[in-house]
């Protein structure tokens, strides 16, 4: 669920930005030495500038594509416009209609009026999709998934090409590492059936609600309008805390650990679609990390930084203030790179290459750290 102080950061941002930036989300907020700037990279206009321990996002330049919100790995920016459940509503009832063809459209496109717009989904641009509205539609039934652009080398958005490929590429590996035949396809031209002569026959006899529950297709991604929700309907206005408040070490000793809904989703999208049929895969979403142990010295700041839980100590370790032992649990890991980073020692890799009997399996790989260098300990507390 998401926390109070994040439902007020969205509500605070729906009237100013199409997106909401969570602060105490981003890992470089959560530790200045984090390398991150994925987000800064992929905005074409500099709207955003990421420093330590501090993330800005200037609304005035932000142009709406949403291509931020795509990359960043811990769900610290949120697409408002629309959000993912109201995309995600939209994409479904549109695909019931279509008998499971689910198609999004960029505005630009959209906005030449050539397709009945219900049976489609619009975007500002196809650069704010990603991994887990696309395969949580393929989970739930959707046979074909189409991304309609409006010919992006004369758009004002065509710098964020790249990252559209790079979605479309990401999301049908995983499809086809998990055995599907579905595959995302990007055109030019809205599909026949949807052109507005062709559309009347589609009410009627063939409108059979092929996803009979188009709202429960979106709500497993039912984050961002939840907090809407919140904050419109029930007019509940937390009192704020200040970000520093909030990064304490717990009393687990780690820093707060978060829930990251669109990896959830895309995981147990995944796991709906079939079973690997390949040994690895390769993603931006999912991460193996490693340790050597020969040069690690024990001070436990990779598990204390790790936002997800996905590193952390092995809590049946007998526990002086010495660590012993770490897990790793590759589901978890969203390739943040914060563990690597904070890793003074540098003994800690990152690799976007999973092995999927570890991308599937809930037994965490450990590292035994016996044979580390451990001269001077940070101890994690007892949990
Ligand atoms: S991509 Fe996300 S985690 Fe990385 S710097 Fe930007 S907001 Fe922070
Ligand atoms: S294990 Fe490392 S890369 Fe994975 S989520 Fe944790 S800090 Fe990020």
């Amino acid at each position: 669920m998401p926390s109070l102080d994040d439902i007020v950061q969205v509500a605070e941002s729906l009237e100013k930005s199409p997106v909401a930036v969570i602060e105490d989300r981003c890992i470089s907020v959560r530790n200045r030495n984090s390398t991150c700037r994925k987000c800064v990279h992929i905005c074409q206009t500099q709207a955003i500038e990421v420093s330590a321990n501090e993330i800005h996002l200037d609304a005035s330049l932000c142009m709406a594509c949403g291509a931020c919100t795509s990359v960043c790995p811990t769900e610290a920016l949120v697409p408002l416009k629309p959000t993912d459940a109201e995309l995600s509503r939209a994409a479904a009832k549109a695909a019931s209609m279509l008998e499971g063809h689910a198609v999004f459209a960029c505005a630009r496109i959209s906005s030449k009026h050539l397709a009945d717009p219900s049976l489609y989904a619009e975007v500002p641009c196809l650069a704010r999709m990603e991994e887990s509205i696309l395969l949580s539609l393929v989970a739930h039934g959707a046979n074909r998934v189409t991304l309609v652009d409006g010919v992006c080398d004369t758009c004002k958005y065509r710098s964020c090409v790249p990252s559209i490929n790079d979605t479309v590429t990401f999301v049908n590996e995983l499809i086809e590492a998990q055995g599907g035949n579905v595959r995302v396809e990007r055109v030019s031209e809205f599909p026949q059936v949807l052109l507005a002569d062709d559309t009347r026959g589609l009410f009627g006899s063939t409108r059979r609600g092929f996803f009979a529950d188009a709202a429960g297709a979106a709500k497993e991604t039912a984050m961002a309008a939840a907090r809407t929700t919140i904050e419109q309907e029930l007019g509940y206005k937390p009192k704020k805390e200040s970000i520093g408040s909030r990064l304490r070490v717990t009393e687990s000793g780690t820093m707060p650990q978060l829930e990251m809904p669109r990896h959830d989703v895309t995981i147990n999208a995944m796991d709906a679609i079939g079973f690997p049929v390949v040994e690895r895969i390769e993603s931006r979403r999912f991460a193996s990390v490693s340790i050597d142990v020969t040069k690690c010295n024990a001070c436990g700041m990779c598990a204390m930084f790790c936002p997800t839980g996905a590193l952390k100590r092995d809590e049946t370790d007998d526990v002086s203030s010495d660590i012993k032992q770490l897990e790793f649990t590759a589901c978890e890991c969203v390739q943040c790179g914060l563990c690597r980073d904070v890793c003074w020692k540098g003994a800690l890799s990152v690799s976007s290459e999973v092995p999927t009997d570890q991308l599937f399996d809930f037994d965490p790989v450990v590292f035994d750290l016996r044979k580390a260098n451990r001269p001077k300990m940070i101890g994690l507390g007892r949990r």
